[in-house]
C-alpha cells in the first residue's frame, strides 16, 4: 500500500519556510519599504507551503491509482468456473497466490462447494502478457490450429498496446512529480542560503 506522507525534502522545506515566516513576522525593519516587502515574502512563503501540500496530496492520489491500475484486480468481480463442481459465476477474489507458472493470481472460494481455487489471470498487467507469451509457445509446440494461434497473438498484441498506453500515461505523471521534487530542492537551496545570511547578520534583504 502507498503511504500518504511528505518526502524528507518536503519536510525540510516546511521547516525552512516556517523559520522564514517566523523571522519576517518578528523582524525589525529599517524602513517602511522593508516592512512592506516582508509582508510580500511572508505571503509567498505561505503560498509555497500550500502548493507543496497540494502537490503531495496529488502525488499520493496518483500513486494509489497507478498501483490499482497496475495490479489491483482484487476488488473486481471475475467470471470464474470452479474446477471441482464446474459452477460458473462471478466472484470477488478471496486473496492472491502464485500460480504454477509463478505469477501472482487471484484466489476464489466456490459459493456452492466451498472449494478454494486459483484463477490463471495474473494480477499484474505485465505478468499477464508474459504468461500469455509462454502459453503461445505451448500452442506453437502443440501445433494448434493456425486461426487459434493468430487469435491468441491478436489478444496478446491488444494487451501489450493497453499496457503501453498506461505505461506512457504513468511516465508522464512520474515526470510531473519529479519536476515538483526538483522545485522543492531549489527552494531548499535558496532558503538555506537566505537563512545562513540572516544568521551571519549580513542583511540579505528579501527573496522574491
Ligand atoms: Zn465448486
Amino acid at each position: 500500500m502507498i503511504e500518504k506522507e511528505f518526502s524528507k525534502e518536503e519536510k525540510e522545506l516546511f521547516s525552512l519556510l516556517d523559520w522564514a515566516v517566523d523571522y519576517l513576522e518578528h523582524g525589525r525593519f529599517k524602513n517602511k519599504e522593508d516592512k512592506e516587502n516582508a509582508k510580500i515574502s511572508i505571503k509567498m512563503f505561505k503560498d509555497t507551503r500550500v502548493l507543496i501540500i497540494k502537490c503531495a496530496d496529488k502525488r499520493f492520489e496518483d500513486l494509489k491509482r497507478i498501483e490499482e491500475e497496475n495490479n489491483d484486480h482484487l476488488h473486481e468481480y471475475h467470471d470464474v468456473t470452479c474446477p471441482k463442481c464446474k459452477f460458473f459465476t462471478s466472484l470477488l477474489p478471496s486473496g492472491k497466490k502464485k500460480n504454477k507458472m509463478g505469477y501472482m493470481c487471484p484466489t476464489f472460494e466456490c459459493p456452492k462447494c466451498y472449494n478454494d481455487f486459483i484463477a490463471d489471470e495474473p494480477l499484474d498487467a505485465h505478468d499477464m502478457v508474459a504468461m500469455c507469451e509462454e502459453m503461445l509457445k505451448i500452442l506453437y509446440k502443440s501445433k494448434a490450429p493456425q486461426d487459434q494461434v493468430q487469435a491468441f497473438k491478436g489478444h496478446i498484441a491488444a494487451l501489450k498496446l493497453a499496457n503501453q498506453n498506461l505505461d506512457e500515461e504513468h511516465a508522464e505523471i512520474y515526470k510531473q512529480h519529479a519536476d515538483i521534487a526538483e522545485l522543492v530542492r531549489l527552494n531548499i537551496a535558496e532558503l538555506s542560503v537566505y537563512k545562513q545570511q540572516v544568521l551571519d547578520n549580513q542583511n540579505p534583504g528579501f527573496l522574491n
